[in-house]
């Protein structure tokens, strides 16, 4: 633990609100930066919470040496552009963010777009066609959905009826008999768990990624496939909705597929997940931060990540190394702190959080 941490836990809570800009000194050199969850930390439903306002002008350089502090807001949601993403909070809590500073859970996967630009790839999860749109943006340019496979052949998934909206195809042309699926990209929720687990099935154990067909031996599996967030619940209020206990979330489409694949062909299904708490989307915020960032840091740079589900931010954050900060305005409400994922600060509310930080990185405790 660093000598910074330390010092930390030598100060009461409730002293932190006394701390504010007016610390932050014009001659250090910048070594920080700070990475927000969204949900339960800046917004809550589509409600903003009414401290992240303050905490977001702080680190934009509304303070007494008009100091710019990188942050990245980095979520496990999904299903819609990092510029919708950023246009959306930008609204609710009056801060204008850049998409650039905004993480999805999808967002790592953009790197996959090279390997993929011309290969064929099932886009699953989302409303409409609205993850298309991302994945196409990305650079995915051979992109298709469940929707198009409906469209070629609506006895792929007898119980759905394909939609009659053709603007929801990606080409209403397409001869998937014909045309192989390389890979399996899970970029949100599905809409429709019966349709989506059949298709991805059908691509997972085709013979060289063709719909309909079946492989004869299971051992090597040919068709990858990708998750961009693999938590098993979602709380009610990241679903708009006020039903009082959690709802399943993308990793129980996880839980199911890899059970019917266990079940069809005697084989576990490989994966590569994204999203909290995953290495892996941490090393992009990461490459996020080092593009966003004008003033060269010093030294390690300290990250501090700030959320409030333990098993997503604060297990996450303290595995990749970052500095965990746990907040009560979301999933965690307790008293001390988490009992399973401890963080190794819990503040009030994010404001509470951005203060503590700028005083003890400006070394003023
Ligand atoms: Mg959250």
């Amino acid at each position: 633990m660093s000598s910074v941490l330390k010092r930390s836990f030598g100060i009461k809570q409730g002293v932190f609100g006394s701390f504010g800009s007016r610390y932050i000194s014009t001659t250090s050199k910048l070594n920080y930066a700070f990475a927000f969850d969204i949900d339960g930390v800046l917004i809550k439903g589509n409600k903003q919470i009414p401290e992240a306002t303050r905490a977001l002008k702080l680190l934009n350089g509304d303070n007494s040496s008009n100091r710019r502090i990188p942050f990245v807001l980095l979520t496990n949601g999904g299903g819609v552009t990092e510029s919708q993403k950023a246009e959306q909070i930008s609204e609710l809590i009056n801060v204008k963010i850049d998409p650039k500073q905004v993480v999805l859970s999808h967002s790592p996967m953009q790197n996959l777009a090279k390997k993929y630009s011309d290969k064929r790839v099932l886009i699953v999860g989302g409303r409409g066609r609205s993850c298309y749109d991302v994945a196409k943006n990305y650079g995915f340019h051979e992109a298709v959905t469940p929707h198009d496979i409906m469209h070629w052949n609506s006895s792929s998934w007898p119980l759905s009826t394909p939609t009659s909206d053709l603007s929801m195809l990606t080409n209403p042309a397409q001869e998937f008999s014909q045309l192989p699926i390389h890979a399996v990209m899970v970029f949100h929720d599905s809409f429709d768990w019966g349709r989506d687990i059949q298709i991805m099935l059908d691509a997972l154990c085709s013979h060289n990624g063709i719909l309909g067909t079946r492989k004869n031996d299971y051992t090597v599996q040919d068709v990858p496939l990708y998750w961009s967030n693999v938590s098993l619940l979602k709380f009610p209020f990241c679903f708009f909705t006020d039903f009082p206990a959690p709802r399943l979330g993308q990793g129980a489409v996880k839980v199911a597929l890899d059970s019917l694949y266990k079940t069809l062909t005697g084989k576990n299904l490989q994966s590569v997940s994204f999203g909290k708490p995953h290495a892996a989307t941490y090393q992009f915020a990461d490459q996020v931060l080092d593009a966003i960032t004008t003033e060269k840091f010093v030294g390690k740079r300290n990250v501090y990540a700030v959320g409030d589900n333990p098993a997503a931010d604060i297990q996450g954050a303290n595995g990749y190394g970052w500095t965990s900060i746990l907040v009560r305005t979301g999933v965690f409400t307790g008293k001390d702190n988490s009992k399973e994922f401890p963080a190794q600060i819990v503040c009030e509310n994010v404001e509470e959080a951005v203060e503590k930080v700028i005083a003890l990185e400006e070394g003023k405790l």
